[in-house]
């Protein structure tokens, strides 16, 4: 938390990016939530925050000891069976269908943009932003930036402004944040609630995993300025919106697991040892087959490095599309 007053002071005063490299070079390491984020709740529907921001993307040197993103290999078991136990449950479930079906899903999509006040600095973001981010959510999962098609897109339905000094900046895991949320949220299961605001923690966004029973926290909460056309250097391109969505579908990051055991749960991504930043070359952590998936996008690179899903990724997401979302 500490960093962000210092960062919201070199952008204001548009200070060279490399100073902002320097500060952003000593990477973060991967942090293990609570031990009892899943344990409790398999399928993520306990109320505690740790739960409930179990993903997150962050940039380099982001205050790792908030660093929500990782899973522990339990967990990933836990969540892996909780999603095998829901599509079992469902009386309409065929086997492999959810593997198979291209017929697209349209998500409608509510925008909560959260400002301080009437400024852009205080999270007044112009509406173009959110129209391109909505934009950018359809070409990335249309495949339409060179990656996989998936079965979704995106309808925006509403933007919704609130100016509430209190949920500003939003806190990851605060009561603020709970109580933003609970107010705010709408939809069922299968609507995106995605909130906009100055981030704590120098994190760009984090996701809740779908889980059976709706819960308040339910959504994705993005960095503002990292929206298409935001002052984010680096990472306003929009793909901050892509991953944090991607989590909310039930994707990992390509590095969970490292290189041992089933990684992400997906068979197309090769393991990857650790998080990526910026754009490495030839960046190959594992010795199983294949480089680095450093362009997709459940990775940290910049948001012009990452431009994929994977075919297995598109699988998974509408398997738990089918399992937990959908009406
Ligand atoms: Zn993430």
């Amino acid at each position: 938390m500490g960093l962000r007053p210092n960062l919201l002071t070199r952008r204001a005063a548009g200070v060279a990016s490399t100073t902002l490299a320097l500060l952003l070079s000593t990477a973060a390491v991967g942090v293990v939530p609570a031990a009892s984020a899943f344990s409790a709740a398999p399928g993520g529907a306990c109320a505690e925050p740790a739960d409930s921001h179990a993903n997150a993307r962050v940039k380099p040197g982001a205050a790792a000891t908030h660093e929500p993103n990782e899973l522990t290999a339990k967990q990933v078991r836990e969540r892996d069976a909780d999603l095998a136990a829901a599509l079992r449950e469902r009386a309409n479930f065929r086997a492999g269908a959810g593997a198979t079906t291209l017929a697209t899903v349209t998500i409608p999509v509510v925008v909560h943009v959260i400002q301080e006040n009437s400024t852009r600095a205080g999270g007044n973001i112009p509406d173009s932003l959110i129209t391109s981010q909505i934009s950018v959510l359809n070409q990335a999962y249309a495949g339409g930036t060179g990656g996989a098609a998936t079965a979704f897109a995106f309808r925006l339905d509403k933007i919704n402004r609130v100016t509430n000094p209190s949920w500003y900046p939003i806190v990851d895991g605060s009561s603020a944040e709970r109580s933003m949320k609970s107010s705010l949220r709408v939809g069922g299961k299968n609507t995106l609630n995605i909130y906009l605001g100055e981030l704590s923690d120098d994190l760009l966004g984090w996701a809740t995993f779908p889980q059976r029973k709706l819960s308040s926290m339910d959504g994705v909460v993005v960095l503002n300025e990292s929206l298409p056309g935001g002052t984010a250097t680096n990472y306003n391109q929009g793909d901050t919106g892509t991953h944090e969505v991607g989590h909310w579908l039930n994707l990992y990051h390509t590095f969970q697991g490292g290189c041992g055991g089933s990684g992400d749960s997906v068979s197309d991504t090769p393991a990857e040892a650790s998080a990526a930043f910026e754009c490495p070359t030839g960046r190959n952590t594992c010795s199983a087959t294949g480089l680095d998936p450093i362009t997709n996008f459940m990775d940290y690179t910049y948001d012009s490095c990452m431009y994929q899903f994977t075919p297995g990724q598109a699988s998974r997401m509408l398997t738990a599309w089918n399992a937990y979302r959908a009406a």
